[in-house]
């Protein structure tokens, strides 16, 4: 796998200069702004790995590292996570407060939203979308800095549309994303980069002949060990990540989709003279394929394992291509959300609360006993296990009341619920302010919460309970407000700097503000909820 991807980037690269121009010497700053999302890359993943990378991720790892970074919010999904990477907001200012909330007032049948969707749009619904950055309420880093400077260039590249789109924003330059067949923009008005086509066909190929199964190293090999999921009976742990031809959602969660991404994102480099033009540059990149490999198979596997360390081969070789075109950039790593294994490896391993959720919690099967104890027709409560949690817009004056009295008692009252909230009670307290570590589980739902889209009720589930029943399709998942979950690692790397290590917990919303002052960049209005983190990469915070 490692050398198709050599050999795609080196396609793309036939023309490059050979001549490597001697980089400044900070802290002037970089050229071009690299920022890397690893979907579902946690904290615990990151600890747990971190020796055994050699390349590129160990090279990330050489820089000032936070490894208690904290995606601060209750919500920890890939939207919201995305949306708070390159704002310097959390979702509660974002606006994006999860990849899909319900909006009782739309005309369409499906009154569910998808974060990055245009739902005005003819002919749509949450699931078949016209991708849109519309409900992002902010600006985003790449917007910035194009308002700063007209010349800089604002690009994405992602596995993901909404991960594209919540970290380009609303002033994208390109915006690449994999569409399930082939990376596709949601832009108009712009050229198409001819690499664009190149990497289709390069993929198209790969994905047409069957993935080779990963020989396991040892440290992987060690933790192959089968589990049967409850639920499907499906028995997961012990996989190389192999798939037959054409299997494209095999190809999602195998290191060849990273590869693809990265071989794209490099062309881009290359075609666009990123770096090179007469305002610094941004380049987004979010990786999926872990995410959908945790989803699967869980992330305490021989899967997760086989997949973190070509993702690091992938990582060097794509920052080896930088190095070679010459330009001076500098990295910025971090992740959407963390992961919370499968239960039933969990229980092997000793932790005896991890259970998957009951059927009952579901907002479904909640709402029906609790219109059957309150006389009232129709569905109720729309959602899901946890989270946002809607009492439909047929219930209405004492009859709403009752049900979010009842509902409240019954969820609070089950054993697997941690806590629920009414959305008033979240609503009137102030955004939680601090380290992150220190938030109440009410102080995360403040920091997830927008009046417009939030639930009528927000329902936390206890640590170690999985919101995942039927495990045919994805066996885990993350979501919740505990720390596997709200903790990722946050890296910044530039050439020449010298590691630093820092232990302080601090926010993926303090990534943007640090980049700012690395490029000199001053942040007018609106105001952010990032602080600038000080001692970065030689970076001087404006003062506060
Ligand atoms: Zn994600």
């Amino acid at each position: 796998m490692r050398l198709k991807f050599l050999a795609a980037l080196a396609a793309l690269s036939a023309n490059a200069s050979a001549a490597t121009p001697p980089l400044p010497v900070p802290p002037t700053p970089p050229r071009l702004l690299v920022v890397i999302s690893i979907d579902q890359f946690s904290a615990d993943l990151w600890d747990e790995y971190r020796p055994q990378f050699t390349r590129g991720l160990a090279r990330l790892g050489m820089g000032t590292v936070f490894r208690n970074g904290y995606q601060s919010h209750a919500a920890t999904e890939t939207c919201p996570g995305h949306s708070t990477l390159l704002t310097g907001d959390r979702p509660s200012t974002t606006g994006i407060i999860s990849n899909m909330w319900l909006d009782q007032s739309l005309s369409r049948s499906d009154k569910f939203v998808y974060c990055a969707e245009d739902p005005l749009a003819p002919g749509t619904s949450s699931t078949s979308y016209k991708v849109s950055d519309k409900h992002l309420r902010v600006p985003t880093l790449g917007d910035r800095m194009k308002a700063a400077w007209p010349g800089s260039r604002n690009v994405a590249i992602s596995g993901k549309d909404r991960a594209a789109v919540m970290m380009s924003g609303h002033r994208a330059d390109q915006r690449w994303y994999w569409n399930g067949n082939q990376f596709v923009t949601d832009l108009s008005g712009h050229t198409t980069p001819q690499v664009v086509a190149r990497a289709n066909a390069a993929v198209a190929a790969m994905l047409a002949a069957p993935g080779e199964g990963l020989q396991p190293p040892p440290f992987c090999s060690q933790k192959a060990q089968p589990v049967t999921l409850e639920g499907s009976g499906k028995v997961v742990g012990a996989g190389t990540l192999a798939r037959a031809a054409g299997d494209a959602t095999g190809f999602r969660a195998s290191p060849q989709f990273d590869a693809s991404t990265l071989a794209l994102a490099a062309g881009m480099v290359q075609e666009m003279n990123l770096g090179r033009g007469s305002s610094p540059d941004l380049l987004a990149v979010s990786l999926s394929a872990t995410d959908y490999v945790g989803h699967t198979y869980g992330p305490g596997g021989q899967e997760m394992c086989l997949q973190l360390l070509e993702l690091d081969r992938e990582i060097g070789d794509f920052l080896s291509f930088l190095d070679r075109s010459g330009v001076d950039y500098a990295v910025a790593l971090s992740a959407d959300h963390g992961g919370l294994d499968l239960p039933e490896r969990l229980r092997a391993r000793g932790v005896t609360d991890a259970a998957r959720v009951d059927p009952a919690l579901s907002a479904t099967a909640m709402g029906k006993r609790i219109g059957q104890k309150l006389s009232l027709a129709g569905p109720v409560l729309i959602g899901d296990f946890s989270g946002d949690v809607y009492i439909d817009q047929s219930v209405r004056g004492a009859d709403r009341t009752r049900v979010l009295t009842t509902a409240l008692a019954d969820y609070r009252a089950h054993t697997q619920v941690a806590a629920a909230y009414s959305r008033e009670q979240i609503a009137k307290i102030a955004p939680p302010s601090g380290r992150p570590t220190g938030w109440t589980l009410l102080q995360k739902a403040r920091a997830s919460f927008d009046p417009e889209r939030s639930g009528d009720i927000v329902v936390m589930l206890k640590p170690h309970i999985m919101p995942i029943v039927e495990t045919s399709r994805y066996a885990a998942t993350h979501g919740s407000p505990w720390d596997y979950d709200r903790r990722v690692p946050i890296a910044f790397w530039r050439k020449g700097l010298s590691p630093s290590a820092r232990e302080d917990a601090v926010e993926t919303a303090d990534i943007m503000p640090t980049l700012a002052a690395m490029l000199g960049l001053p942040l007018g209005a609106p105001a952010i909820d990032g602080r600038c983190l000080d001692n970065v990469l030689g970076n001087v915070c404006p003062a506060r």
